[in-house]
């Protein structure tokens, strides 16, 4: 059971996770935890302002922190000899922390080594006082060090695990607690090299700690506990009429996250999924709602298509070759203008005489233009937008492709891109009809069953 920032906002929050995790103790959690809500980006100022020797800015984020945790102390744990225990762990671990940011301080210099030291507190403090907040409601609990199972290679910032050796460690140290009755607490995100270095796995890495302790326990399940109700049919802020998807498919997770849906990151998921090992997407603010499960194939019977995703800001650029006809090498150097931009094409259409990129307009900038005009004309309109709908049905399904089709071209595409993605059809328009297209898009595939 892995808590996401959000699910740790705050004592309340904090509290409500244990009664989560108390909740299903028969199935003998392990839970992970994330920092705190906004720790790990105050941390990481907190490093910036430690490099530049900037005292006055460091010490407000300290005392921040610190506010912090001391509320989230307080209000998780009822018991004043407990909440003394933990108010002396959590000081001790705070002067560990100002000790390494001292050191950046002084040496002036922040190696990404110190910056994964530091980062890592997040997690760190977030453990011990989820533990501290099962155990007040009686629940046995343990506080492991993720140093000691999250074994990685030696990449600050971007590490990655060395399942074989997370196998082997956690295998030492998890069934003990689990057999004594124990709730084992592991920090999410941070783990440490072979010789004890700290090490993180990149931002937002909790979720592959959890799905890489999932698969080193051979969990029967991992569930990532978040704010909202799982994936959803779209934006609940763009369709109010969005509910919950059941069963999402890996690939299909893929696509959504590649059109901005924030839940879940499905790279973070990879090596679960590889296994086998259904993932679920579950909302801590409504514990009792089915959330989305994520699985590799899912079973028959289940919806052809998943939700309708959409992002705006997007540019259309539309590079055409002088000549009217497309000289070899005419798309890969369009391609490669690309990259040496570092944009990120959503969408590539392809003719006779030339081609069409949708992108984010912010990638747009001059620099890119007059590389690519000195391939052909280029004609750049911004105000676009993409609306897209994903589902492994499109893949399978000849109908199914058909009436997506058909569909789209109701609302008068500039282009429509299908097939190029197994399990989405996307089509790009001008940002004012956004709105009303994915509504009726919602309209048509993800509320009549509702009904
Ligand atoms: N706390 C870390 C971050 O904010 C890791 C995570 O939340 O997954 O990036
Ligand atoms: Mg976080």
């Amino acid at each position: 059971m892995k808590f996401g920032g959000t699910s740790l906002a705050d004592a309340a929050r904090i509290a409500g996770a244990a009664e989560i995790v108390r909740g299903r103790l028969a199935r003998r959690p392990v839970v992970v935890v994330s920092a705190l809500a906004g720790v790990t980006d105050l941390l990481a100022r907190a490093v910036t302002a430690a490099r530049e020797g900037a005292r006055d800015e460091l010490e407000p984020i300290l005392a921040d922190l610190s506010r912090r945790h001391s509320w989230a102390t307080s209000g998780s744990v009822s018991s004043p000899k407990r909440r003394h225990d933990l108010d002396l762990e959590v000081g001790a671990i705070f002067e560990e922390l100002r000790q390494i940011l001292r050191s950046v301080r002084v040496l002036g210099e922040g190696t990404p080594r110190a910056s994964d030291a530091a980062l890592a507190f997040g997690e760190i403090l977030a453990c011990r006082i989820v533990t501290a907040a099962l155990i007040d409601r009686g629940v046995a609990a343990r506080a492991l060090d993720a140093r000691e199972v999250m074994i990685t290679d030696g990449r600050h910032g971007a590490a990655e695990a060395d399942l074989d050796e997370v196998t082997r460690r956690t295998g030492r140290v998890v069934p003990p607690c689990l057999a004594a009755g124990e709730v084992p607490v592991i920090g999410g995100f941070y783990g440490a090299t072979p010789d004890g270095r700290t090490t993180t796995l990149g931002r937002g890495g909790s979720d592959t700690s959890a799905a890489v302790l999932g698969c080193a326990l051979g969990a029967e399940e991992i569930e990532i506990w978040t704010d909202v109700d799982g994936i959803m049919t779209a934006d609940p802020r763009r369709v109010p009429a969005a509910r919950t998807c059941p069963v999402v498919s890996f690939a299909e997770a893929a696509e959504l996250a590649f059109y901005g849906a924030k839940v879940l990151h499905p790279a973070a998921i990879a090596p679960a999924v590889r296994r086998k090992i259904p993932v679920r997407v579950l909302n801590s603010l409504n514990p009792s709602g089915a959330g989305t499960l994520v699985v590799e194939d899912p079973p028959g019977g289940t919806p052809p298509l998943v939700a309708v995703v959409s992002r705006d800001g997007v540019a259309a650029v539309r590079v055409s070759s002088r000549t009217l006809r497309i000289d070899p090498g005419f798309l890969s150097g369009v391609l490669q203008d690309l990259e040496a931009a570092a944009a990120v094409p959503d969408l590539v259409v392809f003719c006779e005489t030339g081609v069409t990129v949708a992108l984010p307009a912010a990638q747009v900038g001059d620099d890119l233009v007059s590389r690519l005009r000195m391939r052909g004309d280029v004609q750049v309109e911004g105000g676009r937008a993409i609306a897209c709908i994903v589902g492994r049905g499109l893949a399978r399904d000849a109908a199914v492709r058909v009436r997506v089709l058909a569909a789209l071209a109701e609302h008068g595409p500039e282009v429509v891109a299908l097939g190029g993605s197994s399990a989405s059809a996307a089509l790009l328009l001008p940002e004012g009809r956004l709105e009303s297209a994915v509504r009726a898009l919602h309209r048509a595939f993800f509320e009549q069953e509702a009904a």
